[in-house]
């Protein structure tokens, strides 16, 4: 069995939706990893963002898909429900306007995903610190994908070839991604989202695997340049610095998170409100850990399909549109 693991939750929708599991040989798996950024945000990030909402001068916002994700006490929508102030928003620049017309609250931005909305949080928090709004916090939860993918490699971890994600190499181009084939002995394609940009990083990766001759391609190359996006880059090292991040799943990653550096601590929202992340576990019977370390599949969880569903969630890979779990039941895969 050749087993490839398509790294994006985006690549996992892209895959099911136009049913190219089904299409492949029987001896080609594809294992879906942790690249949905909603799912990778640890319960207790979560947890922060609720408490939050509890206090009544503090509006929380965030991606649509977070607000639904439970914490170990419910969700960001349970306590909308129940009064809080939530919103959700577009783009992290939104939270400016937010903040300019709600001068006597606290707007703090629950700010997650990977290195390809980092760029958007950081041009907002440069802005805010520029025109000097002081109500604005980030809880700042982004996390890089190259590490985890890191820990991953190192960890005892079956898996032929990686299809990598082309919108974050997009942001960072190849260079971070090349320690896979060169030091893990790992093939590694960037890939598109079409059903041909995927099937054709598919057949590189068959073809490297073949040949025994692990290397870094890109089969995205119309958008992916190699140097990836150096003003995003920029932005990026501007704001943040490297810091250990918690991942649902895989838990504490050193240098997988984005802290805010010095010159804008006072707009960190953990330090601002005095919280801390605290691990704790998946909700009983909940195995989207497993499920984004390519450990398990959604149909190894007793919960799967009954008592979770797209309705009724209990893990966050249920929540979002990206979530292996959430793909699996919309398209209907059993087994
Ligand atoms: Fe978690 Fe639901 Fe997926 Fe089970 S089916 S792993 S409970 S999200």
């Amino acid at each position: 069995m050749i087993r490839i693991m398509e790294v994006c939750g985006t690549h996992t929708t892209s895959i099911f939706r136009h049913g190219l599991r089904e299409a492949l040989p029987g001896n080609i798996k594809l294992i879906s990893g942790p690249g949905c950024p909603v799912c990778v945000t640890s319960q207790g990030e979560i947890d922060q963002a609720v408490k939050l909402s509890e206090s009544k001068d503090v509006i929380v916002a965030t991606y649509g898909d977070m607000v639904r994700v439970p914490g170990s006490s419910g969700s960001l929508a349970d306590r909308r429900a129940q009064g809080a102030d939530v919103r959700v928003v577009l783009s992290a620049s939104q939270c400016i306007d937010l903040a300019r017309e709600n001068p006597k609250k606290q707007v703090v931005f629950l700010a997650v995903g990977f290195e390809t909305t980092a760029p958007a949080t950081a041009a907002t928090v440069l802005q805010a610190h520029r025109e000097g709004i002081d109500n604005l916090s980030i809880l700042c939860f982004h996390k890089k994908v190259p590490p985890a993918l890191r820990t991953l490699a190192e960890q005892s971890w079956s898996i032929d070839g990686l299809l990598l994600p082309g919108n974050v190499a997009v942001i960072l181009g190849h260079e971070p991604f090349r320690f896979l084939p060169e030091e893990r002995g790992i093939p590694s394609v960037i890939g598109g989202f079409s059903p041909g940009e995927i099937l054709s990083a598919l057949g590189e990766l068959l073809r490297q695997i073949k040949a025994g001759s692990p290397k870094l391609t890109s089969c995205y190359s119309s958008v992916v340049r190699p140097e990836g996006n150096p003003i995003a880059i920029d932005l990026m090292r501007k704001v943040f610095k490297s810091g250990t991040a918690l991942w649902r799943g895989l838990g504490p990653i050193e240098d997988s998170g984005m802290v805010l550096r010095e010159e804008f601590l006072s707009m960190d929202g953990s330090i601002r409100f005095s919280l801390k992340t605290e691990e704790t576990p998946d909700p009983e019977g909940c195995i989207c850990g497993r499920v984004l370390s390519g450990l398990s599949e959604p149909k190894d969880c007793p919960l799967f399909g009954g008592i979770c569903t797209p309705v009724t969630p209990v893990g966050p890979c249920m929540v979002s549109g990206e979530g292996t779990c959430s793909a699996w039941f919309r398209y209907g895969r059993k087994e």
